[in-house]
């Protein structure tokens, strides 16, 4: 349900774990136990469940991305040094790369507008720094100010 603020969370370097809609309850409360996780939900039911069980839970209760964010944030320290570090896609650490192994794996303009990039060794998807990032990072900080 929460599908856009795990790519978010992602994208500013946080370690995400996304459950798929086939995982119950139960599954979900053991591997954020198990794995020391933040459980992020909007299930009530979950939430109290976890709360119960001393989970560190954040429920969401908007489904305005800007609102989920600013909860979020307000409850994890964010990191800079982090950001872009993961793949959005997978949650793979990303690693740089050498610009000319991705010349022809990037849009041209892109290649020529900027000078690092990140590749996820898991998906192989390409990253950088460009207009998406500095746009998010933006929004961020004015998230952060509220
Ligand atoms: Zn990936």
């Amino acid at each position: 349900m929460l599908g856009t603020l795990a790519k978010w969370l992602r994208i500013l370097g946080f370690d995400t774990f996304y459950a798929n809609s086939t995982m119950d309850d139960s599954e979900i409360l053991r591997i954020t136990k198990n794995e020391k996780r933040i459980l992020i939900t909007r299930d009530k039911a979950l939430s109290s469940t976890a709360k119960r069980e001393n989970l560190q839970t954040i429920e969401i209760k908007s489904t305005d991305i800007d609102e989920q964010l600013k909860l979020v944030l307000k409850n994890i320290k964010l990191d800079e040094n982090n950001f872009l570090s993961r793949c959005l896609l997978c949650n793979t650490l990303v690693e740089e790369i050498d610009k000319n192994k991705i010349k022809n794996k990037v849009p041209e303009k892109v290649f020529k507008n900027n000078e690092k990039f990140w590749y996820c060794p898991e998906c192989n998807r390409i990253y950088w720094k460009g207009s998406h990032y500095l746009n998010m990072i933006k929004k961020i900080n004015k998230l952060k100010q509220h």
